[in-house]
């Protein structure tokens, strides 16, 4: 299915590099897949809609957070093919309904708050409301948190692919380093998946999703690979856990620091809860010369949710 708008612009960004003291600092602006606002998730549902039709669904099945990015751009997919849409959302129902979680009602989708925090427990509510709407005659199509199945991450070998095609377009090396956000691990994973045994490395920034992101992604970057018929000799999983702060969704000062740096060189704008703890992390390993020379800093979008209430304390101080 065509959901997004591809391929999305790769843009050098010498004022924001100079500031981290890299070199050569790309962005790959997947904030601009334009669905719905954008992000990466646009990629996914792509493959996951079409697998979804396939198997005759009438209706999208997710969850993740109240300000998921996720969950609004599969209920703008749900929208597209005209099927319905249900979300499983995590905690109590929030006192406004702001941000992603405004979207999620203009968009049309049917809102499940069970409570549940842990990761795991999102998971099985999103198997549980899959499971009433089978019992009710409905014909559910299940997605994981964040779209990670192989389906979705597949979409993200095949971004690799997009990035090869724009560097010999515009002549240019292949990247030392791809930096992106870690939520439940698909992107990273399909990457791996698509780059193989490449020079590049990917360094995903854990932002506090989930807790078994060291094995879940190399297993998933297999399993994608394996299902892409591409060779399954992959480059190693390499993921920074030292930037998730308090928790999932909390705005560190070194995130909103790095949001300010983006915004202030360049007008870009990165969001609270990932790609700022993403270019937090890349900060840090500029700084300490872990992360040199040709990097692509993949931006996933997630703007939206700095628009939630929650937000607007950390980013005025
Ligand atoms: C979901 C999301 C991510 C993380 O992607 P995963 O494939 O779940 O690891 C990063 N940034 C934004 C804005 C997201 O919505």
């Amino acid at each position: 299915m065509s959901l997004a708008h591809l391929p999305t612009p790769l843009e050098r960004a010498g004022r924001l590099g100079e500031h981290l003291g890299i070199d050569d600092l790309w962005v790959k602006r997947d904030d601009l897949t334009g669905l719905a606002l954008g992000g990466n998730k646009a990629r996914k549902l792509e493959l996951l809609l079409a697998d979804a039709l396939a198997q005759g669904a009438d209706t999208l099945v997710t969850g993740g957070g109240p300000q998921s990015n996720h969950a609004r751009i599969t209920a703008a997919a749900a929208a597209t093919a005209g099927l319905g849409c249900h979300l499983a959302l995590a905690g109590p129902r929030p006192a406004h309904t702001d941000g992603n979680l405004l979207l999620d009602h203009l968009l049309g989708a049917t809102l499940h708050f069970d409570g549940a925090i842990d990761y795991y427990d999102i998971e099985r509510d999103i198997e549980q409301v899959a499971e009433r709407l089978a019992a009710a005659g409905r014909r559910p199509y299940a997605i994981p948190v964040g779209g990670a199945s192989v389906i979705g991450a597949a979409a993200y070998a095949l971004a690799v692919d997009e990035v090869a095609t724009q560097l010999a377009t515009l002549d240019a090396a292949p990247f030392d380093w791809i930096v992106v956000a870690d939520g439940s691990g698909g992107t990273q994973a399909g990457l791996l998946a698509g780059l193989g045994t490449t020079r590049t490395r990917v360094l995903g920034v854990d932002v506090g999703t989930r807790p078994d992101l060291d094995t879940a992604v190399p297993a998933l970057a297999h399993a994608t690979a394996d299902h892409l018929g591409r060779p399954t000799d992959l480059g190693p999983t390499i993921v920074d856990h030292d930037h998730v702060g308090r928790a999932y969704g909390w705005a560190t000062e070194g995130a909103v620091d790095a949001m300010r740096a983006a915004a202030r060189t360049e007008g870009l704008i990165l969001d609270p809860v990932y790609s700022a703890k993403a270019m937090h992390a890349l900060t840090t390993h500029a700084r300490e010369g872990s992360v040199t020379g040709r990097v692509l800093f993949w931006h996933t979008g997630g703007a939206p949710a700095m628009f939630a209430q929650e937000f607007e304390r950390p980013l005025t101080r």
